[in-house]
């Protein structure tokens, strides 16, 4: 007998950087711009919290919703980074990453055959994560010359009957795009216009450069009541492995997404939770300190990139660039296979974040100084060498 799989899980495909990574990962001796979470260890101040929630026996499960104390953290610190409050004992659920929420927010939405719409290049898991909560997922391709932010009236033509949410992702996996305060008071009207609900996934909010302010959807006029406002600790406070996240959204939303979180995960960790509100309430000057390193990296790897020939924007926002790779001949695969097996460097191909980052790499900055320098150094030799052949 073979084992049966559902239909829409069979066929969504597997993930084009997984499959990247598995080559990646039979190699020795790689240097890889090619993981998007934080090189840093958490901030110690936070680890000291879980350690000391254990050192308390603090091990049981808490609130479905997440711990009322957390859940106030969650709603101060939204307030003050954001300029939204939401109530924390009915508007605030507390779950395991980002991932989580966004997966729960999509199933508690959706009637089957419902569509959404998100903007690519994105984050490899919205349009699975679209088709497991047995939606349609509904593409709208994002450009070069707009570096990558979105267009109200892209928006606008891409809108379907059957289109019921839009997935925002502001700054950007994989392009590092950001979007200015006025197209985004358009991409809002657009979805009062319509009706859409709006999946808003903040997680690289934080990380905004040169002294830049990042002015989330919900601020928006008619926004907070459509609006899923998705966030967690994974990036900015390098905080991946512990998955911690949360949504914010109007009390109904959250009662739904808790209903499933209640009978599929139950609650997220109680000491992950404990170093989360530690995390929220004193970790600014952590998260400071981490944003300054890793605007410094990026302003080294976009000169050196420029430098070797590689048309690169310089990323308001996130810990990735997007460079152009056109100029040598190859497509992106191919580009990013030719580097891995002669110089043994790993950078994403742009395709694996959907059909238009064709033309292009993801290379990420989360990784430390002296190892970029490495692969910028490898990385110009395989350029030139492209060139004179
Ligand atoms: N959203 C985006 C855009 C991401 O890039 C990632 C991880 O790379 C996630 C969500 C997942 O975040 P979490 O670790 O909170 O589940």
């Amino acid at each position: 007998m073979s084992i049966p799989i559902a239909d829409h899980i069979r066929e969504i495909p597997r993930s084009g950087i997984r499959d990247f990574f598995e080559i990646v990962q039979s190699m020795e001796d790689v240097v890889s711009l090619g993981i998007g979470e934080p090189d840093f260890a958490t901030p110690w101040h936070i680890r000291e919290a879980a350690i000391f929630a254990l050192e308390r026996g603090r091990t049981g499960y808490t609130s479905n919703l997440g711990l009322p104390r957390l859940r106030r953290s969650i709603s101060t610190y939204v307030k003050e980074h954001f300029g939204i409050r939401y109530e924390p004992l009915s508007e605030v659920l507390v779950t395991v990453g980002v991932s989580e929420a966004i997966d729960l927010a999509l199933r508690a939405i959706l009637n089957p055959g419902d569509g959404v719409l998100y903007h690519e290049p994105c984050y490899v898991s919205y349009a699975p994560t679209i088709v497991m909560a047995r939606g349609e997922p509904q593409v709208i391709q994002t450009r070069d010359e707009d570096a990558f932010a979105l267009r109200a009236s892209d928006l606008e033509k891409a809108i379907r009957p059957n289109t019921r949410a839009l997935m925002l992702n502001f700054p950007t996996n994989p392009t590092g795009a950001t979007m200015s305060p006025e197209e985004m008071e358009k991409i809002a009207a657009v979805c009062v216009k319509h009706n859409l609900v709006v999946l808003s996934d903040e997680i690289y909010s934080e990380l905004t450069f040169d002294g830049g302010t990042h002015t989330s959807i919900v601020t928006f006029p008619g926004m907070k009541e459509r609006t899923v406002f998705l966030h967690g600790l994974s990036k900015a406070f390098a905080m991946t492995g512990w998955r911690m996240g949360f949504a914010c959204a109007p009390a109904p939303l959250i009662e739904a997404m808790m209903k499933i979180h209640q009978y599929s995960i139950l609650c997220a960790s109680i000491m992950g939770q404990d170093a989360a509100i530690e995390a929220l309430e004193h970790g600014e000057t952590s998260v400071a300190a981490m944003r300054a390193e890793y605007q410094m990296r990026r302003n080294y790897i976009v000169s050196s990139l420029n430098e070797m020939g590689l048309d690169c924007r310089s990323p308001r926002g996130s810990f990735y660039v997007f460079p152009k790779i056109t100029s040598t001949g190859l497509s992106s695969r191919e580009f990013s296979m030719g580097l891995l097996n002669s110089k043994m460097v790993a950078v994403v191909p742009g395709t694996a974040f959907g059909k238009c980052g064709e033309g292009h790499v993801r290379c990420s900055f989360a990784t430390g100084l002296e190892q970029i320098k490495v692969a910028m150094t490898r990385m110009a030799e395989y350029c030139s060498e492209l060139r004179s052949a």
